[in-house]
């Protein structure tokens, strides 16, 4: 399967899919959480480093995190987290074009995007949809996964 890393055709793709990705939603809750966690974690280290983060830079763009997940951990789920933890649609001032000024220096939350490499992604799936649409290696990691479980929407 091709990887898609045109910023533009995944938001396309993400609308046409809305329904799809939720009837997946679906399926993966029956699934055992553990194993989709091993496959989700093996398909992040294959195919984050075929994807450029320096000709990409769409994280950067759109989502601000308005706090770190232990301020947030005291007012909200673990399992709800990731959908609250950003604003969306504003671009990071750290940010020149694509490459991030304090790079070295950065928060916690930005080290840890697209968090692939974190146990639950089935309890944090909603909050990874929202990413699907701006991270190409979450929107190639998830149609990836439906391949390797033969997973169809009827
Ligand atoms: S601090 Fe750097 S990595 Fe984090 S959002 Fe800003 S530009 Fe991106
Ligand atoms: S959106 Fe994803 S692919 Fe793009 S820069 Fe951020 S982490 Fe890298």
């Amino acid at each position: 399967m091709q990887l898609e890393i045109n910023l533009k055709k995944i938001q396309q793709i993400t609308k046409e899919k809305e329904n799809e990705n939720l009837s997946f939603h679906a399926f993966l809750k029956e699934q055992d959480s553990d194993k989709i966690d091993t496959i989700v974690k093996r398909l992040n280290e294959e195919l984050t480093p075929q994807i450029s983060c320096l000709d990409c830079g769409n994280c950067c763009k759109n989502l601000r995190p308005i706090a770190t997940n232990e301020v947030l951990g005291r007012y909200v789920a673990e399992k709800d987290i990731e959908s609250v933890r950003y604003v969306i649609g504003f671009s990071c001032s750290h940010l020149d074009g694509n490459k991030c000024t304090i790079y070295s220096e950065r928060p916690e939350e930005c080290r840890s995007y697209p968090y692939l490499d974190k146990d639950g992604f089935v309890a944090r799936y909603l909050g990874m949809l929202q990413n699907y649409e701006i991270c190409p290696i979450v929107f190639n990691v998830m149609e990836h996964l439906k391949l390797e479980l033969g997973w169809e929407n009827n």
